[in-house]
């Protein structure tokens, strides 16, 4: 039986072409994306197309698109077997981590990919990027999908979307999934890593959330900041510190102060660090105490993506409990190590 995968095309690199009288990218018609790539009728199922009216650069993606795609999957959730939303690269990780977390008991492939240099390009990675990403969309066994979550594919790996960062903006090898291994590689033959993948509770019936709040701020500290300026943002709900190492920060008692200060005014904080790869770990130096002092969740090895994401998902969503820290210490879509 051929399995029916749904493009959803919402603009980036992937979709444009070169004019080369100015030099410029602009958006093509993806519907014509068959005539373009004519081996996509070679492949093993059928290909529908979606297109945004207006396909953006990634940079004007946020949560207004987030519920857009994740409404479409809704509608067509059972008219197809599995989805691939081609998206530019610079926030894909974003897209595809806040995707995982609308998408409740996703028994379907959500796959992500795009490309460095655009399809007309002679060197192009558009289109290894967007036939291995079909196969992935389309992999059933047993009348089951073998992805069952929301990936990312690109330059031959298949990445949780949730634990995915865009890596490099020169390389076609742009994502890197650092605390968690690839789903998937292809290779001469295109492998699946079954022990990653990740399965939703049985009992989880698919439904999607489209809930995102507010007053979510992340800030990177660094050597000689001024702390004072947390204290004057009003409408501040939950701060994610991007803090050193395994979690140190400066020991000067004023970022107690002023973090108690922000607790007290019922401020949520998060703790994630600024390594690419590894974790925090509260009480593991002095200098990380003051987290275990003011109540501070830890953010264990998410990325900041997902740190992002999660949170805008999960404060004062009226699905889940008033207890931002309990909800947010779970980990809910695989995005974090228990
Ligand atoms: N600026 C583009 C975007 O993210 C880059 C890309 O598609 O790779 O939409």
């Amino acid at each position: 039986m051929k399995r029916k995968v749904l493009i959803i095309y919402t603009g980036g690199t992937i979709g444009m072409e070169k004019d080369y009288s100015t030099g410029s990218l602009f958006p093509f018609n993806f519907e014509n994306i068959f005539s373009k790539i004519p081996e996509l009728k070679l492949l093993d199922c059928i290909v529908e197309v979606e297109s945004f009216a207006d396909p953006l650069d990634s940079s004007d993606m946020g949560p207004e698109e987030w519920r857009k795609i994740a409404l479409i999957i809704e509608k067509k959730y059972d008219d197809f077997d599995g989805f691939l939303i081609l998206h530019g690269t610079d926030t894909m990780a974003y897209t595809a981590s806040a995707l995982s977390f609308m998408l409740k008991g996703l028994r379907k492939p959500v796959i992500l990919s795009g490309s460095q240099l655009p399809i007309g390009d002679l060197r192009t990675d558009a289109k290894e990027n967007l036939l291995t990403s079909l196969y992935y969309a389309s992999l059933y066994e047993n009348e089951e999908a073998v992805i069952q979550e929301v990936a990312i594919y690109f330059e031959y790996k298949l990445l949780r979307g949730n634990r995915s960062i865009k890596f490099s903006a020169e390389y076609f090898d742009a994502y890197q999934s650092p605390n968690f291994p690839p789903l998937g590689q292809s290779g001469v033959h295109l492998n699946v890593t079954k022990e990653a993948l990740y399965r939703a509770p049985k009992e989880e019936k698919f439904s999607v959330d489209i809930y995102f709040s507010e007053g979510i701020v992340f800030w990177r500290i660094f050597p000689g900041m001024d702390f004072s300026m947390l204290k004057e943002m009003p409408s501040l709900r939950v701060l994610i510190l991007q803090v050193f190492g395994s979690g140190t920060i400066f020991s000067d008692p004023q970022i107690l102060e002023t973090l108690l200060e922000i607790r007290s005014k019922g401020v949520e904080i998060v703790v994630v660090s600024q390594c690419f790869s590894g974790s925090i770990s509260i009480g593991k130096y002095e200098n990380s105490n003051v987290f275990k002092k003011i109540s501070a969740i830890s953010g264990k090895d998410i990325t900041p993506e997902s740190a992002i994401t999660k949170a805008m998902h999960l404060y004062q969503n009226p699905r889940y409990s008033k207890d931002f820290a309990k909800e947010f210490s779970a980990n809910l879509r695989g995005e974090m190590s228990e």
